[in-house]
């Protein structure tokens, strides 16, 4: 069952999040800004933030937070980003072992403006945190490079243990949803991880007008590349003027997906309302 939506309504009661406050939540809110940090915690408005940084983590987002591509579901600014800061990785790195964080995760924005598209920056913010932080497990989540086999081979080199790329929506929705990438493009970015030996993990996003047999099909389009996890959460529009929400999936629903999701062979399955893709992150891993 589902809610459709008409206009911007309320909220239906299974997405309820938690306000923003406490004091775990005070001390990662002053170190990501004195360390001049991004997060796509903020940048991408995410739901979970009040959980999140209150439980010590978050999810830091390099290369500066203006984004070369403009997807209709994004929050991120889109425009002419700056030249990236050189200091960045070190920062990232530091702020981990402050936090001390077993698993961090990275993410980006879209760099098609750099000849390499960031791949260098990102293998060096891997190596980075290693080098600082020998206990901690590191997850990141990247772009598509373009499918420039190349360039995703540096960042599998840097040593991550998981490399996650998301789908976002199924394949008839993609041309709408995302700006530049292509269903086809992800799933070879997904398989070449994969094929690494690098535990592949991808997400997509409910509530766009998907059917459920299209998410059925991005699931075994997934497991025939090699993806063992997947996350699965309610769609939510940033503001007015991006896509706006087709209907709200409910949690019935989503743990119909996770229990298919499982039955098909993914390790693991993060599948509810408020699920991004980095949601309780370090619980995938240890799974
Ligand atoms: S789900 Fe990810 S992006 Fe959202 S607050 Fe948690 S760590 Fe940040």
């Amino acid at each position: 069952m589902t809610i459709e939506m008409k206009g911007r309504e309320r909220l239906p009661r299974w997405m309820k999040m938690q306000m923003p406050k406490g004091e775990s939540y005070s001390k990662v809110k002053n170190l990501v800004a004195e360390h001049q940090l991004h997060t796509i915690c903020t940048s991408g408005n995410c739901p979970n933030i009040g959980e999140c940084w209150n439980r010590g983590t978050a999810t830091f987002m390099i290369l500066g937070d203006i984004c070369t591509r403009n997807c209709k579901f994004c929050g991120v600014t889109t425009g002419k980003p700056f030249a990236p800061d050189a200091e960045e990785p070190k920062r990232i790195a530091e702020s981990v072992r402050v936090m001390q964080l077993k698993h961090a995760v990275i993410t980006s924005v879209d760099r098609d403006d750099l000849p390499d598209l960031g791949a260098n920056f990102w293998a060096e913010t891997i190596r980075e945190v290693k080098q600082l932080n020998h206990e901690t497990s590191i997850e990141v989540l990247i772009p598509d490079f373009q499918g420039k086999a190349e360039l995703i081979q540096k960042v599998i080199e840097a040593g991550p243990e998981v490399i996650s790329h998301n789908m976002e929506t199924v394949e008839r929705l993609t041309p709408q949803i995302r700006s530049a990438a292509k269903y086809r493009t992800s799933l070879e970015v997904i398989r070449f991880v994969a094929a690494s030996g690098v535990v592949a993990k991808s997400g997509i996003m409910l509530g766009l007008g998907e059917t459920e047999t299209e998410v059925l099909q991005v699931m075994d389009d997934l497991r025939a590349v090699g993806c063992k996890v997947m996350t699965i959460g309610q769609y939510l529009a940033p503001t007015l003027v991006h896509i706006q929400v087709k209907e709200y999936i409910t949690p019935e629903q989503f743990e119909r997906y996770r229990t298919i999701g499982l039955e098909k062979g993914f390790s693991y399955v993060e599948s509810s309302p408020l699920v991004r893709s980095s949601y309780r992150a370090d619980a995938h891993v240890k799974a």
